[in-house]
């Protein structure tokens, strides 16, 4: 079966100069992958005649569909339509229903009109009008050389409802379009060149329908499967006979499945085992809890969380001696592990996970480098603690030592349900 292409063009200086971030190819890609199509390239240019109709030729070289979003406003800047026209040597008219619509949501609106908003209603002759239900500018469909162009208006959700309510249909009616199924396995603590050497030979044997992407993100490994076909159920058992093949390769490493987040994976076993967690804090400052507690139903096993940033703190919140803090520092094993073994004593919690480290980008000593931190997770067996060595960055050290401490508490939560005390 023939791939379907698509290429998007957005257009708009606005894009350009990083003032208005590109949602709408992000939202369309999206859309276009679960009906089939195959997005091979995105482009952006400003709103520019010669830009727009280069950007048109080169993507007519390569692509069966053609959508573009942007430069459909009222004003002198916006000249998309214009461009539109002139590229299929046509010229503008007067479209009644266009004109009857604009006419009625400004009524609705209790507006008056000017000749701008009389000029939405002009369209290019011969392209099919495609209705904007939220707001003004209409969509145009043009068809040259069994290839289609679809023009859309920049605003996110004009585009969107344009899209998903006739867009989309139209396309899939005028295209065979293939199967595209996706299925999505989800690793942490294991770096992406690892995983390959681990899965290689797996790898190098999936059949041609079938094809992985590793997907890396702050210390977890996203596995995309992607099988393309013509039958659903089809390329559904296909997928899972790969699954379950490369699943006993690397399961230790595997959290979930889909869209899961280590959050929910983690969240999931404890709210099934009846367990409660609390947290202790220093450098990541309640980012672990705020991680936690974005997950809908977290109450169910969340006790709280203290961030004890100061050693004072840390002493008489969560019991860490002065003798640990003054021999061992903020930033050690020691310290840690008495941090756990406080807050889960303090807010009676079956799990507890404590962080401390040097966040940066100041603070570090040759013993202890910017980006040092020790993690701890207790169990109603025990303690373990690691320490990870990260970079200069604060935000992402953070963000990473999150994930770490997530993922050994993954550990913690699995070990106990295997080894009940
Ligand atoms: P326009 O159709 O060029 O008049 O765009 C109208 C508004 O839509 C702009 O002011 C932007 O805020 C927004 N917009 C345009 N293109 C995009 C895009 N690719 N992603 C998100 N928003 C956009
Ligand atoms: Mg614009």
């Amino acid at each position: 079966m023939k791939p379907i292409w698509a290429e998007v063009i957005t257009i708009g200086d606005e894009i350009l100069y990083g003032q208005t971030l590109d949602t709408n190819t992000h939202w369309m890609g999206k859309q276009l992958n679960i009906i089939g199509v195959k997005i091979i390239r995105k482009v952006a240019v400003g709103d520019q005649r010669e830009e727009i109709v280069k950007a048109l030729d080169e993507a007519s070289q390569r692509a069966d569909i053609i959508l573009i979003t942007g430069g459909l406003g009222p004003t002198k800047d916006d000249i998309t339509k214009k461009t539109l026209a002139d590229y299929f040597n046509t010229s503008l008219v007067e479209d009644q229903e266009v004109l009857a619509h604009i006419r009625a949501l400004f009524s609705k609106r209790n507006l008056s009109m000017n000749a701008l908003n009389n000029a939405q209603a002009l369209v290019p002759q011969g392209c099919t009008v495609i209705t904007n239900t939220m707001g003004t500018a209409p969509g145009m469909w043009f068809e040259q050389d069994d290839k289609v162009y679809v023009s859309m208006p920049g605003v996110p959700y004009e585009m969107e409802t344009m899209m998903e309510k006739s867009i989309l249909p139209k396309l899939k009616a005028t295209f065979a379009l293939p199967v595209i199924y996706h299925q999505m396995i989800q690793t942490v603590g294991i770096g992406e060149s690892w995983l390959a050497e681990q899965i290689e030979s797996w790898e190098d044997n999936l059949p041609s329908h079938i094809r992985l992407a590793y997907l890396p993100s702050f210390g977890r490994v996203k596995l995309r499967l992607t099988a393309v076909g013509t039958n659903r159920l089809q390329l559904e058992d296909d997928v899972a006979e790969q699954v379950q093949k490369v699943v006993p390769i690397i399961e230790k490493y595997i959290f979930g499945y889909g869209d899961i987040s280590l959050e929910e994976a983690v969240g999931e076993i404890l709210a099934k085992e009846g367990k409660t967690l609390a947290v202790a804090e220093s450098c990541t400052g309640g980012f672990l809890a705020h991680t936690i507690t974005s997950i809908l139903g977290s109450s169910r096993y969340f006790q709280g969380g203290v961030v004890a940033y100061s050693n004072n703190l840390k002493t008489s919140l969560l019991d860490v001696s002065k003798e640990t803090l003054v021999q061992n520092g903020a930033v050690s094993e020691a310290t840690v592990r008495a941090m756990a073994k406080g807050v889960k004593k303090l807010l009676q919690s079956d799990f507890s996970v404590a962080i401390s480290g040097i966040a940066g980008p100041g603070g570090g000593t040759p013993e202890k480098p910017v980006g040092t931190i020790w993690i701890a997770v207790a169990s109603p067996q025990e303690i373990v603690a690691k320490k990870i060595s990260l970079s200069k960055d604060r935000l992402v050290n953070i963000k990473r030592s999150t994930v770490v401490a997530l993922n050994m508490l993954r550990i913690a939560t699995e070990n106990a349900i295997a080894n009940p005390s």
